[in-house]
């Protein structure tokens, strides 16, 4: 039966994991994986994590089912933190909040319903994106198509940007990366948002909204402007949200589709029908990261001590990115990488070519991914000497 079934070559990603592990080198650096490190180059479970897990250990009464919405306690602190305390469309009914085996799941679900629920429409992912969304939304049958969203100059391509959504074909859905986009860093600002809306209203889009960094970029609610602005402005909206990276519990797999409908008898509807979507993948979603979430939400003291952490996370980020622009000015390369101290998340695309990148690798012990995407989370203050030489080497 398995004879004829071909081995494929496994993430490359991993592959650079298992390449960084072997490499002898003491000063090796590991740009390359896709979650936060602290200073000390670990990722540790949060303070405000540890205490909702015991306050959990000590107070858990069952393990029965969930449910395929998943629990209402977390789903009614998730909507307010992506959607804004007091929210209009809240207050209108007209949100439907499930919860989501990470933000994977929750796009899974999203694929899902739009392949069963709106068929023949197409999907647009901007070029690049997370690799995993072409995965997704091929595997649920739905064609891809990708919109620019980086120039030859490796800038952000806002009018490329728009003038292809402008031709996407009516009721298509649109993929858009809320904030601290994946793999670029780049990131639209509040105008070129209101643009986009514009554009989204004129062709009758359906927006898919990926937001797996919120709070990651400038803060918890800056960084929901664009789910915000859609959510009040259209009837139609797709929401993923993700609890991994803000709260760092990557492998809880917590997550949640919010569904923005047109009124509350609309979005009742939309809501029967992500049930069956999710009963049909998994049934019920995992309960542990949710309630973790929930424990934290529902308690002012542990959530003053989650934003703090999640504030510490961000500042550490966006100061290595100027830390870094500023390591290479006595190499007169400060102005040529003024970009990644611009750019917003865990994610840089820092320009460096594929050339430059194996040379990083085989030179030096930097290991990132060939496309020149840098996680900044792995700088640090002693190594970004060391990374500057070096970058400045493979520019000579
Ligand atoms: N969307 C984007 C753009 C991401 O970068 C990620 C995580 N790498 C996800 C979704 C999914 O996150 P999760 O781990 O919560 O499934």
């Amino acid at each position: 039966m398995f004879e004829k079934i071909e081995r494929v070559p496994g993430d490359a990603i991993l592959g650079l994991i298992e390449a960084f592990k072997k490499d002898t080198n003491p000063q090796k650096v590991d740009l390359g994986v896709g979650v936060y490190r602290d200073a000390k180059g670990t990722t540790p479970v949060m303070r405000a994590v540890k205490e909702a897990e015991a306050l959990l250990l000590k107070n858990e009464t069952t393990k029965t089912y969930i449910g395929s919405h998943g629990a209402p306690s977390y789903g009614e602190v998730v909507l307010p933190m992506v959607l804004g305390e007091g929210s209009p469309v809240l207050e209108a009914g007209r949100a439907s909040v499930t919860q989501s085996p990470g933000g994977t799941g929750a796009l899974r679900l999203a694929a899902d319903f739009v392949a069963h629920q709106l068929p023949g429409k197409g999907i647009w992912v901007s070029d690049p994106t997370w690799p995993n969304h072409h995965g997704i939304f091929t595997a649920a049958g739905i064609e891809l198509h990708k919109y620019p969203y980086v120039d030859a100059d490796n800038r952000l391509d806002f009018d490329g940007m728009l003038s292809a959504l402008k031709q996407i074909p009516q009721g298509d859905v649109v993929v858009l990366h809320a904030c601290c986009h994946n793999p670029t860093g780049f990131d639209l600002n509040q105008q070129q948002w209101q643009e986009v809306l514009k554009v989204l209203q004129e062709r009758d889009l359906l927006p898919l909204v990926d937001f797996a960094y919120q709070g990651f970029a400038e803060g918890l609610d800056e960084d929901a402007y664009a789910v915000r602005l859609l959510a009040e402005n259209l009837d139609n909206v797709l929401v993923t949200s993700s609890c991994s990276k803000n709260f760092g519990i990557y492998n809880e797999r917590t997550g949640a589709l919010i569904v923005v409908a047109k009124n509350n008898e609309e979005m009742e509807n939309v809501r029967s029908q992500i049930a069956i979507v999710a009963r049909e993948n998994y049934s019920n979603p995992p309960a542990h990261g949710g309630s973790i979430v929930s424990e934290i939400l529902h308690s002012p003291e542990l959530e003053k001590v989650w934003r703090e952490e999640l504030t510490e996370m961000r500042d550490r980020i966006n100061t290595l990115r100027r830390d870094f622009v500023d390591a290479l000015k006595p190499y007169g390369l400060d102005e040529k990488y003024a970009h990644v101290a611009e750019q917003r998340g865990m994610f840089s695309y820092t320009g460096l070519t594929p050339e430059q990148v194996d040379r990083l690798r085989d030179e030096f012990g930097i290991y990132m991914v060939r496309s020149g995407r840098a996680n900044v989370a792995g700088f640090s203050s002693e190594n970004l000497e060391y990374i500057a030489k070096a970058v400045a080497t493979v520019n000579g």
